[in-house]
């Protein structure tokens, strides 16, 4: 194991052979009817997989309707790709679910599966004040009980356009609050910055979901973000709280991973979820068919670590508090 390093081309490889041997059996357990009982990596896939396309899933309520916004003005941390497997996770739990795509590229619309072309109904037009939010929303083919309002490109020239509104902040706020109830979790992807579509998503959220991708510079500019968080609650929503921080793109081939873990495990506490997503090219592929991976590959680790952290996510919601 030792000298490999992710992104290399030997470790790609590896990588796809673990998957795709793991794969094999899972099918070939699924196919037979038969899933293998003892406790290997691969009777557990092979269980879940099958939890997952049998429906047999479920995941507790929570209290009360909890709106997240999945936030980080770092790119590429897998903001997009936690909302949507979250999300996904959730209602395959048989939780009512919504996802809000506030991200100009719609690549969270894209991966649900819903329409996102120019004149589509979308976020832009319910933030301008133009449709109500139940118009734009949409029902997402891999699950009746989750929704999605998708983003256009359009949405690219919101952050300016907004600039000149009364209210600028709290327009989605007011946009989702007649829709927020019908929902067991709103789940909003934020885009990789923290102007006023962020802040919108902010005002909007009781809570904030951090991804925070296992890598060099990973905790750089956090602080800036914690900061935009406390003004946030301090003059526009004292609700607002750090409630989740999901460790994403975890590489247990390096030593870095695991010291970022422990670094973000150590100040942000409880807030941290036990589940780590690993770096897996089935995570990337899903979206490229317009899937979560939960429904692209449910055996994949992905799929399980996307489903594990979802529980993880449902429980604290369900908890008495
Ligand atoms: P963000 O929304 O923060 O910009 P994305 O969710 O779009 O980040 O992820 C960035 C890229 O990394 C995408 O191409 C995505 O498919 C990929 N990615 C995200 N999570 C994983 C993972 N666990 N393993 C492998 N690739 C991932
Ligand atoms: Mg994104």
């Amino acid at each position: 194991m030792r000298g490999r390093r992710k992104g290399t081309l030997v470790a790609d490889a590896v990588e796809s052979a673990w998957d795709v041997s793991r794969e094999t059996s899972v099918d070939s357990a699924l196919e037979e009817d038969e899933l293998p009982g003892t406790d290997t990596p691969i009777a557990r896939a092979a269980r879940r997989a099958l939890d997952i396309r049998s429906g047999a899933v479920t995941m507790p309520a929570p209290r009360e309707p909890r709106v997240l916004c999945v936030a980080n003005q770092k790119g590429g941390v897998g903001k997009t790709t936690t909302a949507v497997n979250i999300g996904v996770a959730l209602a395959l739990g048989g939780l009512r679910v919504l996802g809000i795509d506030l991200e100009p590229q719609g690549n969270a619309s894209g991966a649900l599966g819903v329409e996102r072309t120019v004149g589509t109904p979308s976020i832009y037009e319910v933030l301008l004040g133009e449709i109500d939010a139940r118009d734009a929303v949409q029902i997402c083919p891999d699950a009746p009980n989750l929704s999605c309002i998708p983003a256009t490109l359009g949405l690219a020239g919101a952050e300016i356009e907004l600039v000149s509104l009364v209210a600028r902040e709290s327009r989605l706020q007011k946009a989702i609050a007649d829709i927020r109830a019908d929902y067991d979790y709103v789940f909003i992807d934020c885009p990789p910055s923290l102007g006023l579509l962020t802040v919108n998503a902010m005002v909007a959220t009781s809570e904030v979901l951090i991804p925070i991708q296992c890598e060099y510079y990973a905790l750089e500019g956090l602080g800036q973000l914690l900061r935009n968080i406390d003004m946030v609650r301090k003059h526009l929503n004292p609700a607002i709280d750090l409630s989740t921080i999901l460790l994403t793109m975890y590489d247990g081939r390096t030593k870095l991973a695991d010291q970022v873990a422990a670094e973000v495990r150590s100040h942000f506490k409880e807030a941290v979820l036990t589940t780590v997503i690993p770096r897996s090219v089935k995570v990337s592929e899903a979206p490229g068919f317009s899937q979560s991976v939960l429904t692209y590959d449910p055996g994949s680790r992905g799929a399980m670590s996307y489903l594990d952290a979802a529980r993880e996510i449902a429980d604290y919601g369900a908890k008495e508090r």
